[in-house]
Parts: structure tokens; C-alpha cells; sequence
């Protein structure tokens, strides 16, 4: 076998991240305050991000330098390792040559943590005392458990009920890391109180979760809010995903025809796909970039692109994205992950003008292929990377097919050993198909406002 594992040294870490913001096709739509229906300007965010952040969410440069502090707490972790799939290659019989980026090696065990440690020191050289967010399966808030702990901020988890319940061990791991937990919807806020109100058994969203991580934030003059995706300064701190891919390619002598990742939110495929997109857009690589989601929450296949708030209770600016309409609540049922309602402005854009394809898969045929993985490649993915893997084994099948010895590169953003309670309600047949029914998605999107 040839190699299969490609290692980068400490100095590969990139020294800037990507924004892909000076490279777009056309200018990002402006976000627009629900009241007056006016673009936003900085002293409308400056109660819940400093004003470093701020900034990078407009601005323009295309480079900008991680300060040295981050890079220092990203060498706990990165360079990380870039995979050649020899066993999955072998057990598909296929002449594709699937690679990999494993970002599972962050001790919150995903990629969240990139821009995690970026936030925390942005917040911390502002003077902010306490940072507050929301968690859904709860990386984000291990992460950003684990990086407030290391620029001495505390740290405030609103955690969606259903996963606060369903997966108690990664409470456990953010108050290790010294977080402060709490479900959500909880009684510490007016919008949680209020949605209590009303659905005292009401499972929670991450919708739900971030309006009363932004109550908080906004009610306190120590606190900032925090966010793990969607925002354009969240997806390039994650560039450096992409970038230490490019750098090991080039050791290869190779390049991918296609780059696959999941998308909630769309930081994972953002931070893995832009490095390439620039290329793309450079008229340098026709590599075929693919957002996967799921059918439970089809954001870009099925939602529509247009303006809506970020949370639930209608307490964010309105943002143009993909979007199911702010009230979505993904069935209970749904078990891998990828829960939101929108999707990324920029994913959004290049989605629009179609530089992104998006595809839908759905859950049982997504576990099927994480099982395939584990057993080929030994590593347990996460449930959300097992939608990159099941387009990556079709996309690989097909090769297999056409003859076509394609490179197919897939982000492997985060380890699904937290997850056992989703791979045994698989394994035991209780996992159910379940694309969301059209006529939720178009009363949900009759809630969208208009501008
Ligand atoms: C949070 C998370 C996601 C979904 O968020 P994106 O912003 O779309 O990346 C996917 N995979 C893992 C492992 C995550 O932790």
C-alpha cells in the first residue's frame, strides 16, 4: 500500500486565513435590521461582538493574519492529517483515490475549535469577561468551552433540550473544561420563559438556543455572544482546513477533482472548499465542490434563497441564505445532526450562482456509509461527516462505473464517539427515513418576513 496518512509540520500551519470575500462573483446581499429594513452598520453587533470580529465579517482584504496567540493554541492540534482511503478504496473496488482530512484531532474533537480559539482571543484582548452561546449536538459548546479556558473567559451553554438529554456526557465535558450548561429552552431567559409558556415540552432548537444566547449577551455590559457557524468571519477562520489540504496536495503532486462536506451551517465546507473555490473562481481548477445535508433539514435543495432572521424568536438582523423559514423544527426522529435553518450567506451565494452544488441524502443510507468507513478506516465519524462519506462512496461508485480514477477529497470535520446513541438506534433498526414534508416547508416559509 502506499502512503496513507500525510503529515504536515508545525510551520504548515497556515499564518493568515482565507477571505473569500475579496474574491466573490458579486458582493454579498447586506444585512438588514428587521425594524427599519437598513443595512446594518458595526454599532448595531458592537453589543454582542468585539469589534475585531466586526470587522473581519465585511471586510474585504482577502489575507488576514492569525495573530500569534491562536496559532500557538492551534499547535495543540494542526497541522492535521490529511488520509489516503486505501481500505475504503479497496472494499469499494474502486479506482477513485478518496482522501480525507481528518479535523477529529482538536480536543473538542472537531474542526469547531479553529475558530473557537480565534473568537476567545478576540473577545479576551477586548476586555469581555464572558462569552454565552448555544449548542446543538454540543461541539460547538465543547468547544468553545475548551477555548474560553484557555484565554480565562467564562463560558455560558445553552444546550437544545433534546441533546442536553440525549447526550449527557458532552455536558460533562464542557463543565470539565469550566462551562456553565444549561437546556434550552431554559427558564434564565424572557425568550425562553415565554416558549415554556406556551410548550412546556417543547424539545428545543438551535434557533430557540441562540435567541436567548443573544438575550444574555445583549442584557450583560461583561458578555459576548458567540457563534459556531453561518457568519462570514466564523467560516474563514476555518480556512485553514483547506489550506493545509492544498499544502499536502502539493507534497502529493496531486489535486482533488471534487471536494465533499456536510453543511449545517456551512463552516466545515466553507473552511475545506474556499482555498479551492478561489482557484476555481481564478479560472486556475475546475474541481466539483459538494454541500450535503440532510433531507430532515434540506436548507439549500429545498428551502428558498431569500431574507430571514438567524433565530427562532425573531431577535437576529434578517440575512439573505437559504433558509426553511426561521420557525423550522427538525423532527425528533432525525438523528444526524445538521439541524439549522439557514445556510451560510456565502455558501448561499456560490451556491446561487451555482460555483456549489448542493445535494440531500437521507439518514439510513448516511449511517450505512459511516458504518462502512469505521470498518474499512477504523475511525468512528461523526453522524454529520457520514452524509460527505455516503456522497463521496456514490461519487466513487460511479468511478468505479465510468472507469474514471478520480481524487475525491472529503472533510472528515469531527469524531462520532459522543455519537453511540445515533449508531445504536441504527444499528437496531430504529433510525427512520424522513424528508421533511413539503407542506411544513412552505408554511414555515410563509413566517419569512418581507422586505
Ligand atoms: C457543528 C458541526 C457540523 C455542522 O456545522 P457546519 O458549520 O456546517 O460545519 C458538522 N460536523 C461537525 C463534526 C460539527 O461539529
Amino acid at each position: 500500500m502506499a502512503d496513507t496518512k500525510v503529515l504536515l509540520e508545525e510551520q504548515d500551519i497556515p499564518r493568515a486565513w482565507y477571505n473569500i470575500q475579496a474574491d466573490l462573483p458579486k458582493p454579498l446581499p447586506p444585512v438588514v435590521h428587521p425594524g427599519t429594513k437598513k443595512p446594518i452598520g458595526p454599532d448595531d453587533l458592537a453589543p454582542l461582538f468585539p469589534m475585531a470580529l466586526i470587522g473581519q465579517e465585511v471586510s474585504q482584504e482577502r489575507w488576514i493574519e492569525i495573530p500569534e496567540e491562536v496559532r500557538e493554541v492551534y499547535k495543540l492540534w494542526r497541522p492535521t492529517p490529511l488520509f489516503r482511503a486505501h481500505r475504503l478504496e479497496k472494499a469499494l473496488d474502486t479506482p477513485a483515490r478518496i482522501y480525507y482530512k481528518y479535523e477529529g484531532v482538536s480536543p473538542a474533537g472537531s474542526h469547531k475549535p479553529n475558530t473557537a480559539v480565534a473568537q476567545a482571543f478576540y473577545n479576551k484582548a477586548q476586555g469581555v469577561k464572558r462569552l454565552t452561546t448555544e449548542t446543538g449536538a454540543g461541539q460547538w459548546g465543547s468547544a468553545l468551552a475548551f477555548s474560553c479556558r484557555q484565554f480565562g473567559l467564562e463560558c455560558k451553554v445553552y444546550m437544545v433540550k433534546v441533546s442536553y438529554q440525549q447526550k449527557p456526557y458532552r455536558r460533562s465535558m464542557m463543565e470539565t473544561w469550566g462551562a456553565s450548561v444549561v437546556a434550552s429552552p431554559s427558564q434564565d431567559t424572557e425568550g425562553g420563559r415565554s416558549i415554556l409558556a406556551e410548550h412546556p415540552n417543547s424539545p428545543g432548537s438551535l434557533g430557540i438556543a441562540i435567541s436567548e444566547a443573544v438575550e444574555d449577551a445583549a442584557k450583560r455590559e461583561d458578555t459576548k455572544y458567540s457563534l459556531g457557524s453561518v457568519l462570514n468571519h466564523v467560516l474563514m477562520h476555518q480556512t485553514v482546513i483547506g489550506q493545509e489540504c492544498k499544502t499536502a496536495f502539493e507534497r502529493l503532486g496531486e489535486y482533488p477533482d471534487m471536494v465533499i462536506g456536510c453543511v449545517g451551517g456551512g463552516s466545515s465546507f466553507g473552511g475545506i472548499a474556499f482555498p479551492f473555490v478561489k482557484d476555481k473562481l481564478e479560472g486556475k481548477s475546475k474541481v466539483e465542490l459538494i454541500a450535503v445535508e440532510p433531507e430532515a433539514a434540506p436548507s439549500i435543495t429545498r428551502g428558498v434563497y431569500t431574507y430571514d432572521f438567524g433565530d427562532t424568536v425573531g431577535l437576529t438582523p434578517l440575512i439573505k441564505m437559504f433558509t426553511l423559514g426561521h420557525t423550522f423544527v427538525p423532527p425528533a426522529i432525525h438523528a444526524g445532526g445538521l439541524r439549522y435553518h439557514g445556510m451560510s450567506p456565502l455558501i448561499s451565494l456560490l451556491c446561487d450562482e451555482g460555483i456549489i452544488e448542493a445535494r440531500a441524502v437521507h439518514q439510513n443510507p448516511v449511517f450505512e456509509a459511516a458504518v462502512l468507513f469505521a470498518r474499512t478506516e477504523g475511525i468512528v465519524p461523526a453522524p454529520e461527516p457520514a452524509h460527505a462519506i455516503k456522497v463521496a462512496i456514490d461519487e466513487a461508485l460511479k468511478c468505479k462505473e465510468s472507469g474514471q480514477a478520480k481524487t475525491i477529497l472529503f472533510n472528515l470535520c469531527g469524531h462520532g464517539y459522543f455519537d453511540m446513541a445515533a449508531y445504536d438506534a441504527y444499528l437496531s433498526g430504529r433510525l427512520e427515513d424522513y424528508a421533511y414534508p413539503r407542506a411544513e416547508v412552505e408554511a414555515a416559509l410563509r413566517g419569512v418576513p418581507r422586505l
